[in-house]
């Protein structure tokens, strides 16, 4: 739009692309400030000012390293983005090795060598997954795309190392504000954004089955993420509410599409709840329905703030993974960090609670 807007006053392709990096890598930059326009174009530009900053109103580091952040919008919704630890690939390869060889085990604190963000794509969320507290509060709106963008340079701003990732994983269902979303997924990939590789951008959904046939036509390069936590209608409709419009065989059909068409194997966010979706049986529904889709799965234990739904026991785990593995399905049991602070996955809804309260400046 800008680069539109941009060549609608005649400057060219290399001036607009200077332009673009430094509204986007400078945040705040004002375009009647830039020298590289013309006076004339400056002038006519005035009215487009910068993107405003989003209002910090807390930081919370959990016991784990997470941190959450707050944000107040400026019609004074308020959202969350958790700045998540990663350590550098050859630390966390060598601890594999480690762990493979019995010498390691349990939660192993390693050096933080980048972030990776979880953003919100909007405010409150309309799906009500009875498990999530986003759903709980309801859908408000759709955030615009400079107000995801805005999360990535408020955090950035301030961080000790570098953020190599974004989860569109957050606040809200990703596809149903596709336009803006994908926007700023652009933006955040773009060699003159802020250049983060389109590979470690994850967007996910609960199953808007259109919304990921249209990801799949349109053969982008961020990662689709699809959250699934009932492999059975009815499992679902007591689950996740989404069923009722978007049935399971209708996901499941969008899933292969988008499979076929990025050749990449699809990953699905287990979220697995003691006594629920989590026996043998579960599992072998989720192998029949993906049966000759290419998919691997992440398991997340529940985070219900509520205490209605509880986390799987290791009995569980096990035979749910034993059951995958045995139709060749890969399994990953995902840490679900930040539990102290309400920052794990379900549990963001504005709150504070928990972990310790940041002051401002990097590396906090
Ligand atoms: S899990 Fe995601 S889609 Fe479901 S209610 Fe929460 S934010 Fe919305």
């Amino acid at each position: 739009m800008l680069r539109a807007e941009l060549a609608g006053h005649g400057v060219g392709e290399p001036v607009a692309r200077k332009v673009f990096a430094r509204v986007h890598r400078d945040w705040g930059s004002r375009l009647d400030d830039m020298e590289l326009l013309p006076a004339k174009v400056r002038a006519a530009l005035a009215d487009l000012g910068p993107f405003p900053e989003l209002e910090t109103l807390e930081r919370r580091r959990a016991a784990d390293g997470f941190v959450k952040y707050l944000f107040r919008l400026p019609d004074g919704a308020e959202i969350e983005a958790v700045r998540i630890p990663l350590p550098h690939p050859a630390d966390a390869r060598a601890l594999k090795e480690r762990r493979q060889r019995g010498e390691a085990h349990g939660l192993v604190a390693l050096p933080t060598a980048k972030y990776s963000l979880c953003i919100s794509s909007q405010v409150g969320c309309a799906l009500g997954c009875a498990f999530c507290s986003t759903g709980k509060l309801g859908f408000s709106r759709n955030l615009a795309t400079w107000e995801m963008l805005a999360q990535v340079h408020a955090v950035l701003r301030e961080a000790d190392h570098p953020v190599r990732g974004v989860l569109f994983l957050g606040m809200g269902e990703p596809l149903l504000n596709y336009d803006n979303v994908m926007a700023a997924a652009r933006i955040l990939s773009h060699p003159a954004g802020l250049a983060i590789s389109a590979d470690a951008i994850s967007i996910s959904t609960a199953g808007v089955a259109p919304a990921i046939r249209r990801f799949a036509a349109e053969k982008t390069r961020f990662r689709l993420m699809v959250s699934l936590a009932a492999p059975t209608r009815p499992m679902r409709l007591s689950l996740m509410p989404i069923e009722e419009r978007w049935p399971i065989e209708e996901l499941v059909a969008a899933v292969r599409d988008y499979a076929d068409t990025s050749r990449s194997r699809v990953t699905l966010a287990y979220v697995g709840i003691s006594g629920a979706n989590m026996s043998r049986q579960a599992a072998r529904d989720v192998a029949r329905l993906f049966a000759g889709i290419r998919v691997k799965v992440n398991l997340i234990d529940v985070n219900d703030s509520a205490g209605r739904y509880q986390p799987p026991t290791d009995a569980e785990v096990a035979e749910f993974r034993a059951e995958l593995s045995a139709h060749a399905i890969p399994v990953v049991r995902r840490y679900a960090g930040g539990r102290d602070i309400c920052a794990a996955c379900g549990t963001l809804a504005a709150t504070r609670q928990g972990g310790v309260v940041l002051g401002e400046g990097p590396g906090r």
